[in-house]
């Protein structure tokens, strides 16, 4: 199986050549097209599995149909992590699959200031990499603009929900648009996880690997 099996474009196809990748792993090769397809989407699996290609790219490519973002409308995706290491090896993967694309994204992260994020939010970006705490933060303070979200991902919801970002994540949801496709991907399924999954997906496949 090769990637350009997966019309994932030609920009996509070369990126991900680039990056020295010769075929999808067991979770891109059962994700990748449910995704592209518009299915929302539970995938159980650790880090290591290249979970992280296996919604970003599809996303991407939903993002830039023909390789091209069309007219700007704001904020068309968002992926909330735990931390804001794992947040930063986000956005170094979408840096590196979109690297021939026109795609801009910003990420938000607490521990630092908030001036360049909100300066980076309010450029307009079409892709936002977000920690729960710093994000909330900033919608509160009306900075951001999820109305016209079209892809959401919860990326290690496990460790979002063990680390207390339930109350936050409730509060992002109501600034976020109530048609979109949305992804949550855990290394464990737990009760809390359906929960989340029950309250913020419709009819979800499961990728289990
Ligand atoms: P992740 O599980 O997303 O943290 O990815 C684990 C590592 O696998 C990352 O360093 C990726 O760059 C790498 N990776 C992801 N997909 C592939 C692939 N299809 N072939 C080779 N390496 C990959």
């Amino acid at each position: 199986l090769s990637f350009r099996s997966f019309p994932l474009g030609t920009k996509i196809w070369q990126a991900v050549e680039e990056a020295g990748y010769t075929q999808p792993t067991p979770i891109q090769a059962a994700a990748i097209p449910l995704i592209l397809e518009g299915r929302d989407l539970i995938g159980i699996a650790q880090t290591g599995t290249g979970k992280t290609a296996a919604f970003t790219l599809p996303i991407l490519a939903k993002l830039c149909p023909e390789g091209n973002i069309p007219a700007r409308s704001g904020t068309r995706a968002l992926i909330l992590a735990p931390t804001r290491e794992l947040a930063a090896q986000i956005e170094e993967n979408v840096r590196t699959y979109g690297k021939h694309l026109p795609v801009r994204m910003a990420t938000v992260y607490g521990g630092v200031r908030e001036r360049p994020q909100v300066a980076a939010l309010r450029s307009g970006v079409d892709l936002v990499v977000a920690c729960p705490g710093r994000l909330l933060d900033l919608l509160e303070q009306q900075h951001g603009n999820l109305a016209r979200l079209e892809f959401l991902v919860f990326d290690e919801a496990d460790r979002m929900l063990d680390m207390g970002f339930m109350p936050s994540i409730q509060k992002i949801m109501k600034w976020v648009a109530r048609k979109r496709q949305t992804l949550l991907f855990s290394a464990t399924c737990s009760r809390e996880i359906e929960t989340l999954a029950q309250e913020f997906l419709c009819a979800p496949e499961l990728v289990q690997i």
